[in-house]
């Protein structure tokens, strides 16, 4: 047998059937460098999803490596969450700089989930409620209350969760009801809804809302812009706290503002972070206005979270990007890659939609034996991606934020010849 089809026997006895792994034959990476991987039979793989959107600046960035190894140099990997520990400080400064929230205080966690279950543990103490809003086809993470504000079936485990959830339209245009409308008369119906929902389905104290601005795997559907401003308006005649979910979003990916929020023209409560930052070290947290972060009334911490070395990955990752400025570099890849998609989209019938913003876009498929025959197709000739989507008919790419001019040809090359061979033409 051989050895990847080892491991993938070994895998599948001792690990949850729920780990979802792409392609038929799951590939075994073994070494990357800038935006190209490896995998164990020696393939080499352009990668277009950069991980899971983890390794926004490629892999073996020599920035990164010499950050991680300066501070394994000093001994401490970690000591205690009882010191003070500069690399935490100076990170949350400069995150709480660019968050745009007024007063705005950082705590750090180990994840996505994490950091979205403190954002709706603030929101539910602050306001005394354990009812929140949510978006249709939203994931949120997998811890007890994160999964009561999914509204992605394929992504909800339970329905029983802590919090009482109420799911709002936003980013499901693609239903017949809404067929045809403007942005701006979508946003009406959609602000009418969430008055309504207010009025009728909930006791009345509602806590937060809390939306990705571009859904990840709900397959980075799109509200319209100026959707969450128009939203906040409202929530803000009932108390009601908006957490910005920037953990696909974040850090200038969308090219037009360095967080997914900004397109909209409105600064959040709360917003959460995770996945790009450490460059592949696991680094996740809040950012919140002082008063909600202060507000919780017992002793509390994380032991990993904000720990040295994710803290000298994520320091090295956030000056490369702004030294960089790699969201403007992400809002002219992304629309070279967009648009030539576009061009395929008026000739190739396999292709149902083309979105997104900057390095964060998406190809509609009918249906998911489709979207999964497009990342076949896409890995015989060289380049990874993801899958997403409501019925996992969507292939989602979101490439590190360094992509050049060259690899975004390529990339696009190998997507529309993939797309030429679906489409039989
Ligand atoms: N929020 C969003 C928008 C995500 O896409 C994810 C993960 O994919 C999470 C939260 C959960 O993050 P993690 O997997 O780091 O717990």
């Amino acid at each position: 047998m051989p050895d990847n089809e080892n491991l993938l026997r070994r895998h599948r006895a001792v690990m949850p059937d729920w780990l979802a792994l792409n392609y038929e034959r799951p590939i075994e990476i073994v070494s990357g460098k800038g935006n190209r991987v490896t995998d164990a039979d020696g393939n080499s793989y352009l990668d277009f999803f950069s991980g899971i959107l983890t390794n926004m600046l490629g892999y073996d960035v020599p920035e990164v490596r010499e950050a991680v190894e300066r501070q394994l140099a000093t001994g401490i990997v970690h000591t205690s969450t009882a010191y003070l520990l500069r690399g935490q400080v100076e990170l949350a400064e400069k995150i709480a700089r660019l968050s745009g929230i007024p007063d705005a205080k950082v705590f750090f966690t180990n994840s996505g989930t994490e950091a979205n279950e403190t954002a709706l543990l603030l929101a539910a103490y602050s306001r005394r409620s354990d009812q929140i809003l949510a978006m249709r086809q939203a994931y949120h993470g997998r811890s007890f209350g994160a999964i009561g504000v999914t509204g992605h079936r394929g992504w909800k485990n339970t329905s029983f969760s802590p919090v009482n959830a109420h799911f709002l339209h936003g980013t499901d245009r693609h239903l017949p009801q809404f067929a045809g409308l403007s942005d701006e008369d979508y946003t009406k119906v959609c602000v009418e809804d969430l008055r309504h929902v207010l009025a009728t389905a909930t006791a009345g104290d509602v806590a937060a809302l809390i939306a990705e601005p571009i859904q990840g795997v709900g397959g980075f559907t799109m509200p319209p812009d100026g959707l969450f401003a128009a939203y906040k308006e409202v929530l803000d005649e009932h108390g009601i706290l908006l957490i910005s979910d920037e953990v696909q979003t974040g850090w200038g990916r969308t090219g037009s503002s360095f967080f997914g929020i900004g397109n909209h023209g409105v600064t959040p409560d709360m917003l959460t972070f995770a996945k790009g930052l450490g460059n592949g070290f696991a680094v996740g947290g809040v950012v919140a206005r002082g008063e909600l972060m202060d507000a919780l009334p017992a002793v509390g911490l994380s032991t990993f979270g904000g720990n040295p070395i994710s803290m000298a990955a994520a320091n090295a990752t956030l000056d490369y990007v702004l030294e960089h400025d790699l969201q403007a570099n992400a809002a002219r890849q992304g629309a070279v890659i967009i648009g030539g998609l576009r061009e395929a989209a008026a000739r190739l019938p396999v292709i149902k939609d083309v979105r997104g913003k900057g390095l964060m876009f998406a190809i509609e498929l009918a249906d998911a034996a489709t979207a999964a025959a497009l990342m076949e197709e896409t890995r015989k000739r060289g380049l990874l991606g993801g899958k997403g989507g409501l019925y996992g008919n969507v292939v989602r790419m979101a490439p590190a934020l360094t992509l050049t001019d060259a690899e975004a040809a390529e990339g696009l090359g190998i997507l529309i010849d993939s797309l030429e061979a679906l489409n039989g033409s």
